[in-house]
Order: structure tokens, then C-alpha cells, then sequence
């Protein structure tokens, strides 16, 4: 699915420059490479504040935190998403309420946040799914009706820009109160090994959660609320800033083999070919996903296999049908669109290394077995 290997060998040199000034300063943790990285990324996404941490799960987790939710509170999110993304919610004793997606985007559907809305909802949670962004705007008027929060989970989608009605733009993970994103190997801006970050441009909100993420400290050995152990290791954050002058180059190679895809699948119609909304640069395709309709796409994933090309299907079971998250309140009326797109959805290769020819040979395969098979 990802070619990492392949992409380190591009920029080995500048990689083990940066890892070697970590080794020679032995400063592994809270080292200057941190420091560094987080102020590079704070340049690039023209937010106020980025604090690192362990990993996405965590930004999430310490997000949600620093907002002071209160068990009991009722936080909105996407039904077909990542799990991280209501565990954490239930891991505080929030109450997840899940809710249906657009067809088109896989994005949380707008008029669902709506209906799902109460006295006890707190926040909004939209995940920018497989690379696009969520329908922001809109979003925010809803928050800002209610008096809600806003948490962009924004693990699958950096670097992406979003583009307001009046033509302003924005990176992504900016327009909440607050975001979260993980620098797992291979999301789009990925480290080696685990790492994350909260961004906001809310100074207050981010002093306070920089004291979360270390313990609850803001003054050496005092412990001024409940925190955590989360931070980036200054290893991961060397890879890191030495990857994010090429973070652009990378995304715009991801849509380009994007473009491929769609061109090699236009018009077939057993399958459909991933909807943007907005410009181009509002898609970063962390994933690749196609909708086969009338087709059997369980053995399409097992045809694929055996031809030894990767695949996957994101998501197969909805939240909502997981045992974890079962909530008596549903009612599977609510959930129909997730309830398609686990039959239909399959994710193809999609990294900065895909060159004409793979794309070439994915794409007819799996034409050539639908085309014979439906
Ligand atoms: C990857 C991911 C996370 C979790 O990130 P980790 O770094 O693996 O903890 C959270 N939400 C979404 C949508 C993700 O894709």
C-alpha cells in the first residue's frame, strides 16, 4: 500500500544528517529538534500553536482534555471512520454519538450533525477522511450556533488546504478550536516510528495543553491539573523536519497518481471514482477508495491479492455495529449510508512512489476482473 523505502532512499542523506545531530546532542526527548519542527510546522500551516505528542490517539485524547468535556458530554463524530476517533471520546467517559456520512465524500454528514444535536452535545469531531477535507464551513455555523467545539481530526489529511465560499483558504486542521494529527509511517507526513500533534491558534488552550501533555506541569514538580506522558522523540522529530520541506512534493505526487486512477476508471460502470469537492488541493488522497457497485468486491480484494498487488478495505464494519460503541439510541435507519459503504468501498496503493506503469497494471486488473466477473 505505501512505498516507504523507496521515498527514504530519495532523502537518505538529509534524514541521517538530521538523526545524527539528535545522536550527537543525545537530547532524545524535548531536544531542539522538537523545538525546530514544531516551529517549521507551525510556519507552514500559518497556525499559532502546534504541540507535539506521543501519537494521533493521543492529540485526540489531550485535545479533548484541554477542552475541559465533562463526563456525560455528548461529542459528535463520523460513524465511518478510524476507531481512534470515538475511543478516545469513550475513553473519558464522553458520550459518542456517531452519526451517519455523505456518499460522496465519505465525509460526516452535515444535516446528520443537526439532528444529532442536544442540550448535553459539547463538541463536533469531523475526521478530513482518506485525505479530503470535511465540509468546514458549514460545520462551524453548526458550532457556532450551539455553542459547540469543533476538533478536526486531521490524521489523514495535512497539508491539504481548504478553500472558504468567499475564496479565502486555510490548511486543514486550522479551523477548529482545535486539531489533532498523527505522523504515523504512512500518513502523509509521516515519521519512523509513532508521533503526533494538537494544533490551535487559541493561545490560552494551548498553554494549558502543553501542561497536559507533560504531566500536568507548568512549573517544574508542580501538578496543576490531571495530565498525561505524551511527547514526539526528538529521533521521530529529526525525520520529521526533514521530511516537511517535501510534504507538498509528496501530496502533489499522491494526487497526481490520483488523476491516473480516476483517467484509468473513467466512465466504467461498476465503479466509482473518489468525489472531490473543492479545488484540487482540498484531497491530499491518504487513501485511494473506490466505490464497485454491482460487483462482488470481497472477491475483487482476494483477485487482487493472489495478483500481488495490496489492497484494503477502510472501513468494513461501522462504529456504530462495533461492540464497543453499541448504543441502544440507534437506530440502523440513521446509519445508511455507512452501512453501503462497508460493502462497496476498496482502497488501492496510494503513496509518493507510484509510477505510471504500477498504476497501469492496478487499474486493469481491476477492470479486467470486473469486466469478467460482473
Ligand atoms: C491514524 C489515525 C488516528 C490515530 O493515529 P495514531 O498515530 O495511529 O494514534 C486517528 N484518527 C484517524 C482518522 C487516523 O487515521
Amino acid at each position: 500500500m505505501v512505498d516507504l523505502k523507496g521515498q527514504y532512499a530519495k532523502i537518505k542523506s538529509v534524514v541521517d544528517t538530521s538523526i545524527a545531530e539528535v545522536l550527537d546532542t543525545n537530547t532524545y526527548i524535548n531536544g531542539p529538534k522538537v523545538h525546530e519542527f514544531q516551529k517549521n510546522l507551525e510556519q507552514y500551516l500559518g497556525v499559532k500553536h502546534v504541540i507535539p505528542c506521543a501519537n494521533g490517539t493521543d492529540a485526540l485524547q489531550i485535545a479533548m482534555m484541554g477542552l475541559n468535556l465533562k463526563p456525560g458530554d455528548e461529542v459528535i463524530t463520523a460513524d465511518f471512520t478510524f476507531a481512534a476517533t470515538v475511543e478516545v471520546i469513550a475513553l473519558l467517559q464522553l458520550t459518542p454519538v456517531l452519526v451517519d456520512v455523505d456518499p460522496d465524500t465519505f465525509n460526516i454528514d452535515v444535516e446528520a450533525i443537526k439532528k444529532a444535536i442536544t442540550p448535553k452535545t459539547k463538541a463536533i469531531v469531523p475526521v478530513h477522511l482518506f485525505g479530503q477535507c470535511a465540509d468546514m464551513e458549514s460545520i462551524m455555523e453548526i458550532a457556532k450556533t450551539h455553542n459547540l467545539y469543533v476538533i478536526e481530526d486531521n490524521a489523514q489529511a495535512i497539508g491539504a488546504t481548504y478553500t472558504y465560499s468567499d475564496g479565502r483558504k486555510a490548511k486543514v486542521g486550522t479551523i477548529g478550536h482545535v486539531a489533532s494529527t498523527s505522523f504515523f509511517p504512512s500518513k502523509n507526513l509521516g515519521c519512523y516510528g509513532d508521533g503526533g500533534a494538537i494544533f490551535t491558534n487559541d493561545d490560552a488552550l494551548a498553554h494549558y495543553i502543553r501542561g497536559i501533555v507533560n504531566h500536568g506541569m507548568y512549573e517544574r514538580y508542580h501538578h496543576d491539573v490531571v495530565g498525561v506522558n505524551s511527547r514526539l522523540d526528538s529521533i521521530q522529530a529529526a525525520v520529521l523536519d526533514a521530511k516537511l520541506p517535501h510534504l507538498d512534493a509528496y501530496n502533489e505526487a499522491r494526487i497526481k497518481a490520483a488523476n491516473a486512477y480516476d483517467k484509468a476508471f473513467e466512465d466504467h460502470k461498476n465503479i466509482v471514482t473518489p468525489y472531490r469537492k473543492g479545488g484540487q488541493d482540498n484531497h491530499v488522497f491518504h487513501q485511494y477508495t473506490l466505490k464497485i457497485k454491482n460487483a462482488d468486491r470481497d472477491a475483487l480484494v482476494k483477485h487482487l491479492g493472489e495478483k500481488g498487488i495490496p489492497c484494503g478495505v477502510y472501513y468494513p464494519i461501522p462504529l456504530h455495529l462495533q461492540k464497543a460503541y453499541k448504543d441502544s439510541r440507534y437506530r440502523e435507519d440513521d446509519f445508511n449510508v455507512t452501512n453501503q459503504l462497508v460493502k462497496e468501498v476498496i482502497s488501492l496503493p496510494m503513496h509518493t512512489e507510484l509510477d505510471d506503469e504500477q498504476i497501469a497494471f492496478i487499474s486493469t486488473t481491476v477492470i479486467n476482473f470486473i469486466n469478467s466477473n460482473s
